[in-house]
């Protein structure tokens, strides 16, 4: 292993702001120097950018060949605005991006080898099973003056939590900030404000507010500085149901 393939390894990491701070910097200070990892970095945060839009998901685990092949040759998810994951991804929002990036590079040189073998195997059949897990990816697109940007919620329905990602925000205007809600049946619920800005997603786990009623869907405001209690007052950028 040369010293290189530790930049290599970790351009995911660092692209989704999970690296510790002093790797973080490491990190940085390499980038200035190496025109490669710019250029791979660049493309993982233009691939989340994009990610509400992509392919459906895919994972490196075990069974990913099969998986993908299901992708690639059965049923496809039904609509590009929900889709399913196996419940064990959606305990790491991390694990489902960096899979769903690794997944989009294999998926190129899976596509051409499945292809040219024409496998469609009744044995893929299961593979939707596992998909079919126990969490589901609600997105939606935001915009702000004009940057845009999108909220994407991956919704484990065994353990009710979310890990929610947002990206694309740039800085709040002077005098607001960023708000997420859940929208209640009671009303909506006041959840975690959210910081604008910079050039990493933002991502957040939740769990289902105590009060309010049932979680209907969610929404993302930007409310005016002084504004921390009771209902929404300002813009909503994104409001989503489930
Ligand atoms: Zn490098």
């Amino acid at each position: 292993m040369t010293a290189h393939d530790w930049f290599i390894e970790h351009r995911m990491d660092y692209a989704t702001g999970t690296l510790e701070r002093d790797e973080g910097a490491t990190f940085e200070a390499h980038l200035d120097k190496c025109e490669e990892c710019r250029r791979e970095v660049s493309q993982i945060e233009q691939d989340l950018r994009w990610l509400p839009m992509g392919l459906p998901p895919a994972v490196p685990h075990p069974g990913l060949k099969r998986r993908i092949a299901q992708d690639v040759f059965g049923e496809r998810a039904p609509s590009f605005r929900r889709w399913l994951l196996p419940s064990a991804l959606a305990a790491s929002v991390l694990l489902a991006l960096g899979g769903w990036w690794a997944g989009q590079r294999k998926l190129a040189l899976l596509e051409s080898e499945m292809t040219a073998l024409r496998i469609r195997s009744a044995a893929l059949a299961d593979t939707l099973s596992v998909m079919r897990g126990a969490a589901r990816i609600l997105q939606a697109s935001l915009q702000v003056g004009d940057q845009r940007g999108g909220l994407v919620i991956f919704a484990d329905e065994s353990t009710h939590r979310w890990n929610v990602v947002v990206h694309g925000l740039p800085p709040a205007p002077a005098g607001t900030r960023y708000q997420f809600w859940f929208i209640c049946a009671d009303g909506m619920v006041r959840g975690s404000a959210i910081p604008g800005g910079g050039s990493l997603p933002t991502m957040f786990t939740t769990g289902m507010p105590p009060r309010g009623g049932a979680v209907l869907g969610a929404a993302l405001t930007m409310e005016p500085m002084d504004a921390d209690s009771g209902p929404p007052r300002g813009k909503t950028l994104v409001h989503l149901m489930l």
